[in-house]
């Protein structure tokens, strides 16, 4: 059946092949050898509706994080009983700054979403979102372009979504590095020690040295931290001022080689210079605020009623595994409706990066060995079931084809003047990234080889009238 819908497979995978090197669309393999990403060949069909869907909460989901990063108190209360037993999270918050110094602020978000089948069609659930080296932006814009180009002479082509959040993230990155006013200060691309994705961040890098001047420098954590220094309020860093610190490592334990790689930290938190993610964003973005987020009281203290409704939709069950939580109509500690419904959870500890995550009759065990002490460190959250689709992708050069699930993530960017939190100078939707895996793989990684690079194409039925036109991500 699937060959009938894909004609001339062979020609295509020829052809995408050559384009996806040719434009760099590249990692490392388990060799060390340069390689294509896993890509589809085939767009994901989702109704219009879905997608505004989406991007309609962007501005909501950006304000929701920028207030929430600011709210100390409530950092330190939500964070603090998970401290006592993760050290990640006791370091993370110890960096906590008592009395940040004014400078403008930038978030670069991803903002994950399932899209669960319900009877009205694809409906977006929030799996989580990242604040901390939010990527594949370049790669989703260059997936994009593959699929608008291997479909250049079908309504298909017609009818893919165009994104461009490789580009957007770069226009951002120079509006935020253009407030710090030196136009010899650096952006540093922060990285964790044998970083891999590093096409997707040369990508990012080069636009901003090659389109824009900006000067910009890589350097791992420790180097930042036993090389910059601070003088005057500003970081400097091998003989020039820092405008930014764009992290695209420091949310996993391992990154933290040493103490220095702390310090790197700390500078950045203490300076002048912006920090992608600061430590505030990076403590927001962690799974137990992600959690009581979904209490419609904690909610409304950050949005407005109709926004936090609208937010609200896209959350499930999400708790604490001793926390009463509602769901399928039943009230319990979240630990007996996993124990009992073991496929319908997944268990979660504050980490991320992929790969943390229990399910099934991994996380029961997990749970019936967890000391009350480390209750705290850990979320259970419902399972999200979208509907499964058939995809064509192409794995190492090879065409594979069978049932995938997608995850919809969406590019957000919030940039602001110290103070002007109610006031953003950006608070946008950059676009979009689609990640499809086989029906059965529980991982999204791209990187790590579980999912692979998808790109959306709306249904014939809810096609929008026109290029740009009323296409939310078409700008
Ligand atoms: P990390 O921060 O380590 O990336 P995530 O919470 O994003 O962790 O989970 C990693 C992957 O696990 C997701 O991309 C998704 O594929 C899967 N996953 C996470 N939460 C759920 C859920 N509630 N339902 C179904 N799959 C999930
Ligand atoms: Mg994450």
């Amino acid at each position: 059946m699937l060959h009938s819908a894909l004609p001339g497979l062979a020609d295509r995978v020829r052809e995408a092949r050559e384009y996806a090197l040719s434009r760099g669309l590249l990692k490392y393999g388990a060799q060390g050898q340069v390689v294509h990403l896993p890509f589809t060949l085939t767009p994901w069909q989702a109704p219009e509706r879905f997608v505004q869907q989406v991007h309609s909460l962007a501005g909501s989901f950006n304000r929701l994080y920028a207030r929430v990063s600011h709210d100390h108190d409530f950092l330190r209360q939500t964070l603090e009983p998970a401290a006592r037993t993760d050290e990640f999270v006791s370091r993370m918050l110890a960096c906590l700054p008592e009395d940040p110094p004014g400078r403008p602020e930038l978030f670069l978000t991803r903002n994950d979403f399932m899209p669960l089948q319900t009877p009205e069609g694809p409906s977006p659930r929030q799996v989580e979102i990242n604040m901390i080296a939010a990527s594949l932006g370049p790669a989703s814009q260059k997936v994009n372009d593959l699929q608008r180009f291997l479909y250049r002479e079908e309504d298909l082509g017609k009818r893919i979504l165009p994104t461009r959040p490789g580009d957007e993230q770069v226009r951002v990155l120079v509006q935020a590095w253009k407030l710090f006013g030196d136009p010899q200060a650096r952006i540093l691309f922060v990285l964790p020690p044998g970083e891999k994705g590093v096409f997707d961040q040369l990508t990012l890098a080069s636009a901003l040295v090659l389109e824009h001047g900006v000067p910009m420098l890589r350097c791992t954590m420790e180097e930042l931290g036993r090389e910059g220094g601070i003088r005057g309020g500003d970081l400097w860093f091998r003989g020039r001022r820092v405008a930014m610190g764009y992290f695209r490592g420091g949310y996993a334990p391992a990154h933290y080689e040493g103490e220095a790689s702390w310090n790197a930290r700390r500078l950045l938190e203490a300076s002048t210079a912006i920090s992608v993610p600061s430590i505030p964003a990076q403590l927001a973005n962690m799974k137990m605020v992600q959690g009581r987020l979904t209490s419609a009281e904690v909610l409304r203290r950050y949005l407005p009623d109709s926004e936090a409704e609208a937010v609200a939709a896209t959350f499930v069950a999400m708790a604490s595994p001793s926390e009463e939580v509602t769901w399928n109509g039943q009230r319990a500690p979240a630990r007996e409706l996993a124990l009992a419904f073991p496929e319908d959870w997944v268990l979660k500890p504050q980490r991320e990066g992929g790969g943390n995550n229990l399910y099934g009759q991994d996380m029961v065990h997990r749970l019936e060995a967890m000391r009350p002490a480390e209750d705290p460190a850990f979320i259970l959250m419902e399972y999200i079931r979208p509907a499964a689709f058939h995809s064509v992708r192409l794995v190492e050069n090879e065409p594979v084809e069978g049932l995938c699930l997608t995850e919809f993530g969406t590019f957000g960017a919030f940039l602001m003047e110290p103070g002007g939190l109610e006031r953003p100078l950006v608070d946008e939707d950059l676009g979009y990234l689609l990640r499809t895996k086989d029906h059965q793989s529980r991982e999204g990684l791209v990187i790590g080889g579980y999912a692979a690079l998808d790109v959306l194409a709306l249904e014939e039925s809810t096609r929008c009238p026109g290029p740009g036109e009323g296409n939310p991500s078409a700008r």
